[in-house]
């Protein structure tokens, strides 16, 4: 017997997530794909007429804002948030699907930029309305992608499941949610968020949809290396203290092995054996202060993340929204 979702026999209504930043040249072109699908699924019976298309304006510095306001004024589906500054994807993510929260039975969150396939949506509604909470939209190849992105996102992913974490491989943040689970991720206070990696912690029913992930409509990718290392690093820190352990594991190996030499020293010593052995010397120097510095990087970065975290600061703050002048309100 099929278990239903609660809201599943009604037709439920969805919130499509969309976080633009500065994607002046990507939202006239793709907007028009979002509302179209969500004016399929609704003559299509499957999702409510009160479902949106939600823009989360991540404190971009171009037209952005003013374009989501104009679409906001052309159909009624459309709807938008503006956050206060740039807070970056993952917090502007966070701010779109809390604001939806009340309002809604599901959230899909989606990239303006016209690389996640709409055409999912379907497959995700049909997953949830056989009982799942969660859908991950995961990309079945990387052909689009440099080999340099494909190779280190791969081994991302790979090292992050070392760690650990229970994280969706090829999965980023094309997901389906469900307003419980919604309910349940706004109780995760911390500031140091990656989603793609938290869902899997809230738990409840989970199943993924397979898409094609296409090149980007227009503009340029926010992810350049810095942000991606940022990221990446975030994502690992956020998850796991497996590094922290595995310092201290380090440490005790080498602790031994440095017990071993001293005897071997201090044998050799006694049976006069003393080499001028400057060389050597040094290297076993450099090594353990590279170790060293290595170590407390690693346990420094975890204590930035703690001081972050206990200053409880909020994680977005929206400025503006399109209903704020909406005239028929
Ligand atoms: N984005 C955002 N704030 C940022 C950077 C990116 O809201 O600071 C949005 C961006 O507009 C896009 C999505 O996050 O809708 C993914 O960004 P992008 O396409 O640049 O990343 P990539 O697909 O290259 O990983
Ligand atoms: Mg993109």
């Amino acid at each position: 017997m099929l278990i239903l979702n609660p809201t599943a026999h009604t037709r439920p209504v969805l919130y499509l997530v969309i976080p633009c930043y500065n994607e002046e040249k990507v939202l006239p072109i793709t907007a028009p794909l979002f509302l179209t699908k969500i004016n399929a699924l609704i003559s299509g019976d499957l999702i409510s007429s009160d479902s949106r298309i939600l823009f989360v304006n991540d404190g971009s510095k171009d037209r952005t804002w003013n374009i989501i306001q104009t679409l906001s004024k052309e159909s009624p589906y459309y709807c938008g948030i503006s956050l206060s500054r740039n807070r970056g994807h993952q917090n502007a993510l966070l701010a779109g699907l809390m604001e939806a929260r009340d309002q809604c039975d599901i959230t899909i969150s989606i990239d303006s930029d016209g690389q996640d396939d709409i055409n999912a949506i379907d497959e995700m509604i049909a997953a949830y309305n056989d009982g799942c909470e969660v859908v991950y939209g995961v990309r079945n190849n990387r052909d689009t992608d440099k080999r340099f992105k494909r190779i280190t996102a791969e081994g991302y992913y790979k090292l992050l499941n070392l760690m650990g974490s229970e994280i969706v491989f090829n999965h980023a943040d094309y997901r389906l949610l469900s307003s419980r689970v919604l309910r349940e991720l706004a109780e995760f206070k911390e500031v140091n968020l990656f989603l793609r990696g938290m869902i899997p912690l809230v738990g409840f029913k989970s199943t993924s949809v397979y898409y094609k992930r296409e090149e980007r409509i227009a503009g340029e990718s926010h992810y350049p290396l810095k942000k991606m290392l940022a990221l990446a690093f975030d994502g690992i820190t956020s998850l796991s203290v497996k590094p922290i352990r595995m310092i201290t594991m380090f440490g005790v190996l080498i602790a031994f092995l440095s017990f071993i030499g001293i005897i071997w020293a201090v044998i050799g010593d006694l049976l006069g054996n003393t080499v001028s052995g400057w060389a050597s010397t040094v290297c076993i120097i450099c090594f353990m202060g590279g170790i060293q510095l290595l170590c407390l990087g690693v346990i420094g970065e975890y204590i930035g993340k703690i001081y972050l975290e206990t200053k409880h600061r909020p994680r977005y703050i929206i400025s503006e929204r399109t209903s704020d002048t909406d005239d028929s309100l």
